[in-house]
């Protein structure tokens, strides 16, 4: 099989991995681009917004990716990019994920979530405020004994 052959085959294989059926960044089905920044599947709306963005864009059917692009596209994904660019996010607090209805509200939930880094976090900065909640808590419940 001639490397080309190879490369989409193996993209193929990520893009059908359940993670990756949904757009990263609305609720679109079915995803068509990736944006090689974050190694995400996005749907054609978020693709455009992305583009807005400066970040790089490429179709899965119609792009040639490289051999390292491949791999990190099947090492990332939506499931690894958003554990980190929604760590902290909260449906029922932040605003809402986009759903097909709305470049506006894409666009406003794309630039929330990369550019101002709102929910942003990696599991260290999760462990490390974890483990700072926890000495506040004994910190709270000594003083409370003490009394
Ligand atoms: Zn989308």
């Amino acid at each position: 099989m001639a490397s080309e052959d190879r490369r989409i085959r193996a993209l193929k294989d990520a893009q059908k991995r359940e993670e990756n059926k949904r757009c990263a960044d609305c609720t679109e089905r079915l995803p068509n681009y990736i944006v090689l920044d974050f190694k995400t599947f996005v749907c054609t709306a978020c693709s455009g917004i992305h583009r807005e963005f400066s970040h790089r864009i490429k179709s899965v059917s119609l792009a040639n990716f490289t051999d390292d692009e491949v791999r990190a596209i099947r090492k990332g994904g939506n499931r690894a990019s958003n554990d980190l660019w929604l760590a902290k996010y909260d449906p029922d607090r932040d605003l809402p994920e986009p759903d097909g209805s709305s470049v506006e509200k894409r666009r406003e939930f794309i630039r929330m979530k990369y550019q101002e880094k709102r929910w942003y976090a990696t599991t260290e900065d999760l462990a490390r405020e974890a483990e700072e909640q926890a000495r506040r808590a004994s910190a709270r419940a000594r003083n409370e004994e003490a009394r």
